[in-house]
């Protein structure tokens, strides 16, 4: 089982088969949000009276420390460590955007981009820290 963790306070997110976030919304509200632990899965579960639209920028939280997720590399991208069962950590990073579907897993040299919409990051909109992957 892969693990995922925070990079900050580097707590388990992942607990059974969800990751575990809190996200807030542009209207300011706070809520859970689920995500399926596989790379590429984009299904989310959350309580219905937390709403969020679709396209809608959300800002994510580590639920251990509260640290904001935002990632250095791109603002609409989430950061979060993936531990392999090996121990090998790897860096991914997935869109905020609701609905939209980027994940990128770095892994030393390597990048691996997943999602239909991963191709809206491109080089040129990406940090110095990122183009080093393409
Ligand atoms: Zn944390």
């Amino acid at each position: 089982m892969n693990n995922f963790l925070c990079p900050k306070c580097l707590a388990h997110i992942r607990v059974g088969t969800h990751l575990i976030f809190k996200v807030r919304n542009q209207k300011k509200k706070t809520g859970i949000l689920l995500m399926h632990p596989q790379i590429g899965n984009y299904a989310s579960e959350k309580h219905p009276s937390f709403e969020i639209e679709e396209g809608e920028a959300l800002d994510f939280f580590c639920p251990a420390c509260n640290t904001s997720l935002e990632s250095g590399i791109h603002k609409n991208l989430v950061h979060v460590i993936l531990q392999e069962e090996s121990g090998q950590d790897h860096d991914v990073y997935f869109s905020r955007i609701s609905g939209e579907q980027s994940t990128f897993e770095t892994s030393g040299d390597a990048l691996r981009a997943v999602g239909a919409d991963a191709g809206r990051y491109t080089y040129f909109k990406l940090g110095d820290k990122f183009k080093r992957f393409l």
